[in-house]
């Protein structure tokens, strides 16, 4: 993420962005170039938060495709499908809201899991 970069051009106070290099006048917490988030204002205030996380899913999105990130996201998106997979079939939920949440957390994770793997090979198929 962005730290407060503080430039003196002249009089005008410009603030650099550190993910792209734009020089953004003073004033705006996003850069006019790419969209990160320049100040901690830009992450503390409840509204611009969002477009600040948005910024950040994007990033994560756009960013090279590793090997290591997929093994990663793996790594920890499956253990939430396993545990679900192993109370079903072993049957030892102790009520109905905990497989219930189980079975919510499954498919969000193996939602991600289908994000994260068709990504990665439609990246890799376009290089
Ligand atoms: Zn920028």
């Amino acid at each position: 993420m962005s730290g407060e970069l503080e430039i003196h051009a002249g009089k005008e106070r410009k603030f650099l962005c550190t993910n792209c290099g734009t020089l953004n006048i003073s004033g705006y917490d996003f850069c006019a170039n790419c969209g990160c988030p320049l100040n901690s204002y830009a992450q503390i205030d409840p509204i611009k938060r969002i477009r600040t996380y948005g910024f950040m899913f994007r990033s994560v999105v756009k960013a090279p495709n590793k090997p290591i990130i997929l093994v990663g996201g793996w790594l920890i998106l499956a253990l939430p499908v396993i545990r679900c997979y192993l109370l079903i079939v072993t049957k030892s939920y102790r009520n109905f809201s905990e497989l219930f949440f189980a079975l919510l957390t499954c498919i969000f994770c193996f939602n991600a899991l289908f994000i994260l793997t068709r990504n990665y090979f439609v990246q890799r198929r376009h290089k």
